[in-house]
Formats: structure tokens, sequence, C-alpha cells
């Protein structure tokens, strides 16, 4: 099956991303993570992308389209994935129907208010990329991953100027992306509001997993 999750950031489209890889079993793209361990491994894109990811704004079309065309090229990819972050733009999603025929977009839904307050208290694995949150999902001990032991951060992109900076390009450049595939019959909507594993639940139902 090959998913879409879109969404304002902060809906959680990451941790049910990775939640949802045990339901319809295919890999978990997250263009977010794959800049963040670009970053992390200083290599050439990482350097290119770093200052543009960290004021919030978005890597170029052209770049962030590649390295997805390459990505699911990949043999795991073969049977489906969930693209977690792509598209952003039209001209991503028009370049995606060139290259990959998309089952399903899943638009998490979410209101601003709510999305401040999660990105605010947003922590981060170093080492897996695992989210955590200081209120709503409390890693078992401060400051350290869950799932892998690693060290938990605050993203450069989760302060303050960056946020605002981020929900205003998410308004402006990825929101239009739900009528572009609602027009296609492609949307399903899920309520982001409730905690994870309601989430989880209902996008199960919507679509009938
Ligand atoms: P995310 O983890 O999905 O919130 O992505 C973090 C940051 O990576 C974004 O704020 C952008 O700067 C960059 N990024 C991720 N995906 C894309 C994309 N599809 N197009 C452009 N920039 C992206």
């Amino acid at each position: 099956m090959k998913l879409i999750f879109l969404g304002p950031p902060g809906a959680g489209k990451g941790t049910l991303a990775v939640r949802a890889v045990d339901v319809v079993k295919v890999p978990h793209i997250s263009t977010g993570n794959i800049f963040r361990a670009a970053i992390a491994a200083r290599s050439e894109l990482g350097l290119k992308v770093k200052a543009i990811i960290d004021a919030g704004k978005l890597v170029d079309d052209e770049t962030t389209i590649a390295l997805v065309r390459e990505r699911l090229a990949q043999d795991d990819a073969e049977n489906g994935y969930i693209l977690d972050g792509f598209p952003r733009t039209i001209p991503q999603a028009e370049a995606l129907a060139g290259f990959s025929a998309v089952d399903k977009v899943v638009n998490f839904d979410l209101p601003d208010a709510v999305v401040l307050e999660r990105l605010g208290g947003r922590r981060t694995c170093r080492n897996c990329g695992a989210n955590f949150h200081i209120l709503f999902g409390k890693p078992k001990q401060d400051g350290v991953c869950d799932s892998c032991g690693g060290e938990l951060y605050i993203r450069d992109d989760d302060r303050e100027q960056a946020i605002a900076k981020r929900l205003e390009v998410y308004r402006e450049q990825t929101a239009p992306l739900i009528d572009y595939y609602r027009k296609k019959g492609l949307l399903v909507d899920v309520d982001a509001g409730p905690a994870p594993d309601a989430v989880l639940e209902n996008f199960r139902k919507s679509l009938k997993l």
C-alpha cells in the first residue's frame, strides 16, 4: 500500500507512521528524518540543507524530489511505503505522480493552537528520530529515548520563531495539497487530536485495515 501522511507540523505524522508500519508492513520514509541524518553525518546534502531547515523553511523541490525518487526506487519500497513529510508542495505532488501511483493520502487534522502546544514541548531522539513530549508523551527517563537509549534534544526548528515560520509555510505551500488530493478522490481525513493509540485506531478504521 502506497500512503502519504499529510498534516501540519506537530500533527503526529511521524509518531503515527512508526506505529502504522506494523499495520501496513511497508517502510516509513520521512524526508525530515533523511535530512536530519544527512545533517548529523555532515554530508554534502546535510551542509546544503541545515540552515534552511533550522529556519523552518522548505528545502528546494528539485533536491527533495530527487531524494524521494531515489529512495522509492529501493527494493524495500517496491510494495509500498508511508511517505511522511513529502510531498509538501504542489510541484512535489505532481513530480511524485510521475514516478509512483499513490493509493491514499491521510490528512491528519489539527487546530493551530494544538500545533503550537505540541511543537513547543517536543523532544526528539538524536539517534533514531523518535519523538516524545514533555507533557503528553514523556520518556521513561528524562532526556533518554525509550526505544534506543539515545539522547533527546530540541530540534532547532522546534524553537519559537522557526515554529511560526513552519506554520506559515504549511498554510501557504502544503495545505493546498488537501484540496489537490481531495479532488483526485484520494484523501482520507483523520482527527489528529486524540492520543496516539486512538489516532492509530481512527487511521485503521478510515482505511479499513
Ligand atoms: P519534518 O521532520 O517533516 O517536520 O521536516 C523537517 C524539515 O525538513 C522541514 O521543516 C523542511 O525544512 C525539511 N523538509 C522535510 N520534508 C520536506 C519536503 N518535502 N520539502 C521541502 N522541505 C522538506
